[in-house]
């Protein structure tokens, strides 16, 4: 199907103003003040979508979603489901990147690809992590490198956890090796090697990732510490952390939400107004994690599980309630997380990228509309593409 949207006022995230755009295939063709329609490109039978009152934005990029499902921490049954192609549309993704987990022996990485395989082919741009939070890192072939070289999906390394009572412990040698790995693999390959590191709340914090900037061989570009906003605590030390042009990523789906609080989204606006370049910044959203969910005195009382939709809500929160305009807060699910995983047509509204679209309604700023590679997969907030078992 090939489309032009009409009127719309887009955010490539950078606010290009009232534009028509023509998608052919899964491309985006023109950016243009107006496209007319002349004989000879009849034959491509274009479709309008009448984009008067909306806003067309970039289809968001999660880097943290545990698609076999994650958790198991309280025993079998608190083991998360698998996601759906759907759980993960109706929330504007349009490129997903899956991990493991804490568990990493009744879920295995071959089954993971296999996920991310299937997601792709369910219409929408899918890659994975290799490992868990594990090390040794458990791989599919001899190693990191390796998997990141030799299977198109794997993109990186993760998530490895550091400073948690549910991470290996790994002593500082161990991690700069995983680094390097992942650092060979990426270079080798022509790919991001992204490490995402699993932070949790001890208190040395991002104390490895300083050593490997002290010690001045490999870069720390290619990682990126994750659930940053899980306390002030890290949240401080991922403040400083960026000032050495370091990245972070908070988590939407685990942030407090009230009516009109939003704690990822506040500590958005904390890091900004603390004059962290909103470069360094993404967000992710754990989608499948599990969510457990205590009483006052700390027995646990249930279990919720992480949510795809939680990434934009915060993105939106961000502006409705925080004060932070479209253009910055979209950055953040858009275009950084593109960059930093080296997805060169994506995260962008431009010409020749990849047709990956939300629209939005301009009043709410709510998800209407999402088109993945060129294809519809929301329209007018239903679902017009399901998962091959939904
Ligand atoms: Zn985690």
């Amino acid at each position: 199907m090939n489309f032009i949207i009409k009127n719309a006022e887009v955010y490539s995230p950078a606010y290009l103003g009232k534009k028509d755009i023509m998608i052919i295939g899964d491309k985006i063709i023109k950016i243009q003040d107006e496209i007319t329609i002349n004989n000879n490109l009849n034959f491509l039978n274009f479709q309008l979508i009448d984009g008067s009152h909306k806003y067309i934005v970039p289809g968001f990029i999660d880097s943290h979603e545990h698609f076999l499902g994650g958790g198991g921490e309280g025993g079998f049954h608190t083991r998360t489901p698998e996601i759906q192609l759907t759980d993960i549309t109706k929330g504007g993704v349009t490129t997903a990147i899956g991990c493991l987990g804490t568990d990493s022996v009744a879920r295995n990485l071959r089954a993971l690809l296999a996920k991310t395989r299937a997601l792709e082919e369910e219409g929408i741009t899918t890659y994975m992590y290799t490992g868990s939070y594990r090390i040794p890192v458990d791989t599919i072939t001899e190693g990191i490198r390796e998997d990141i070289m030799i299977i198109d999906k794997v993109i990186g390394v993760g998530e490895i956890a550091l400073e948690d009572h549910r991470s290996s412990q790994p002593c500082y040698e161990e991690f700069n090796k995983v680094v390097a790995e992942a650092n060979i693999g990426g270079m080798l390959a022509g790919k991001a090697g992204v490490v995402d590191v699993h932070m949790g709340k001890g208190k040395n914090g991002l104390e490895y990732l300083y050593r490997i900037i002290e010690e001045g061989i490999l870069s720390v570009k290619n990682i990126l510490p994750t659930h940053i906003n899980r306390n002030q605590n890290l949240l401080d030390q991922g403040k400083d952390y960026t000032k050495t042009g370091g990245f972070i990523d908070l988590t939407t789906s685990s942030s407090k939400v009230k009516s009109q609080e939003n704690q990822c989204a506040a500590s958005l606006k904390y890091l900004l107004e603390e004059d962290v370049p909103i470069d360094n910044i993404t967000f992710s959203s754990d989608a499948q994690g599990s969510l457990p969910k205590f009483d006052k005195n700390g027995n646990m009382i249930g279990m919720k599980i992480g949510q795809v939709s939680s990434l934009y809500a915060a993105v939106r929160s961000a502006v409705l309630n925080y004060g932070i305009d479209l253009e910055s807060a979209l950055k953040v699910i858009t275009k950084n997380p593109a960059q930093i995983f080296k997805l060169k047509n994506k995260g962008r509204v431009k010409e020749n990228n990849e047709a990956d679209l939300v629209i939005l309604n301009r009043d709410d700023l709510l998800i209407e509309s999402v088109i993945a590679r060129g294809k519809v997969m929301i329209k007018n907030k239903e679902a017009v593409v399901e998962g091959t078992f939904e």
